[in-house]
């Protein structure tokens, strides 16, 4: 009996352990610029990157993470920033001739959502004269942008510089730029750009120790290590360069470490570079309103993220026009981030489509139905119900098909 008794002990332990882990407020994104997957995690023997190695076991890995837009700097970090691939426009702001993103970036969501001054939200990186800025959105827009803190020249002077402002500012959510990869790979020297990349790889596991030494951020801070492009494969004309289509140039890295992300676990999942700085919003429990990527799930632990599955929800499902011919718009506002389903189901209750099935951030939401089934044929007219759940929580409104 005691022997049982001891044994059902142990077995809930675990439980009650992940129930109550710690939860990240905290977000360090780190940007290299330029270093193509075979010189990090795509190197089996990960000659270049001994310390994001290391740490690795902590954190989850993708090892199909691709920019699926353009290759460029230029285009590619305004898409980090902004969870989509944004328009640039050209600008002159205080004197200097520069360029700003079209979409708000997570920058702006995050100082928003949060209520939090400039001082909370720092961007990190070398001495540039003519900053890229993020949007003039007029939702968002400049009351809502980091604190710039461009100093240095190299990215060891950016590693001091992040902790530095760690030190005297204790921010809670932090990007840090690293462009020495691409401008030693520029070079064409072979040797140069791959101890750059041993150079960021020290200033990642560097800036990982800091965090974890750190009693403010140890424990509830997530730390995602990523890249804006590659660099050309051989076949497509080596490291030197950057810009076309090719697999060299696309694949890309992504290490994710912190209290909601799974340890030592890889994942061959396909993702994109949008996905980034919506799993970070998802994370910190922010709404990137106009971001197009998706929450890379597979790599968060189920528990530690509280709003997968809310208790309460409050929805507002409307459908327009009803009655339809053809197509309909299914219109949604959700209170809180949740995992949603939306389905449209014939008067016997029988499902005829499902919409969609993901996670949603909280805000407006608007779905087309083209009046197609699963199997892509047209629906009769008729009555239809459609029903949005989350949880134990649904709402079901009724649609009326008028022909075909
Ligand atoms: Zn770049
Ligand atoms: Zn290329």
């Amino acid at each position: 009996m005691k022997i049982r008794f001891l044994f059902l002990f142990f077995l809930c332990v675990p439980v009650v352990v992940s129930i109550f882990s710690q939860q990240s407020d905290k977000m360090m994104i780190v940007i290299i610029d330029g270093a193509r997957h075979t010189e990090t995690f795509g190197d089996p023997a990960h000659q270049f990157i001994p310390e994001m190695w290391g740490i690795s076991a902590q954190g989850a890995v993708i090892d199909e993470f691709r920019n699926d837009g353009t290759t460029y700097t230029s285009r590619a970090i305004p898409a980090l920033w902004c969870g989509a691939w944004t328009d640039i426009f050209d600008t002159v702001y205080n004197g200097s001739s520069t360029s700003y993103a079209k979409l708000p970036t997570i920058f702006e969501y995050f100082r928003k959502d949060k209520n939090v001054p400039a001082g909370d939200c720092f961007y990190v990186l070398e001495f540039i004269q003519d900053l890229w800025l993020p949007s003039f959105d007029e939702d968002y827009g400049p009351d809502y942008w980091p604190q710039f803190h461009s100093e240095g020249s190299t990215d060891s002077d950016v590693a001091e510089q992040t902790e530095w402002v760690m030190d005297n500012y204790h921010p809670h959510f932090l990007w840090v730029y690293l462009a020495d990869v691409n401008h030693a790979g520029h070079s064409g020297n072979w040797n140069e750009y791959t101890s750059a990349i041993q150079n960021a790889d020290q200033v990642v596991g560097q800036l990982w120790d800091k965090i974890q030494s750190d009693s403010f951020y140890q424990n509830t801070t997530t730390m995602i290590v990523t890249n804006d492009h590659g660099r050309h494969d051989d076949q497509h004309g080596g490291f030197e360069n950057h810009g076309c289509n090719c697999e060299g140039c696309r694949h890309i890295m992504f290490l994710a470490l912190g209290p909601n992300v799974k340890e030592n676990y890889t994942s061959s999942q396909s993702r994109v570079l949008p996905d980034m700085a919506i799993t970070a919003s998802y994370i910190l429990g922010i709404n990137p309103a106009s971001a197009t990527g998706e929450v890379i799930t597979e790599i968060l632990n189920p528990n530690s993220v509280s709003d997968i599955e809310p208790l309460s929800m409050n929805f507002q499902l409307s459908v327009s026009p009803n009655p339809f011919d053809t197509n309909t718009k299914i219109h949604f506002t959700l209170s809180q981030t949740a995992e949603v389903s939306l389905s449209i189901c014939d008067p016997e209750g029988i499902k005829v489509r499902s919409l969609i099935n993901e996670i949603k951030f909280k805000g407006e939401h608007e779905i087309l139905w083209d009046s197609r089934s699963d199997s892509g044929q047209i629906v009769k007219p008729g009555i239809y119900i459609c029903t949005l759940q989350s949880g134990i929580n649904n709402q079901s409104i009724k649609l009326v098909k008028l022909s075909d």
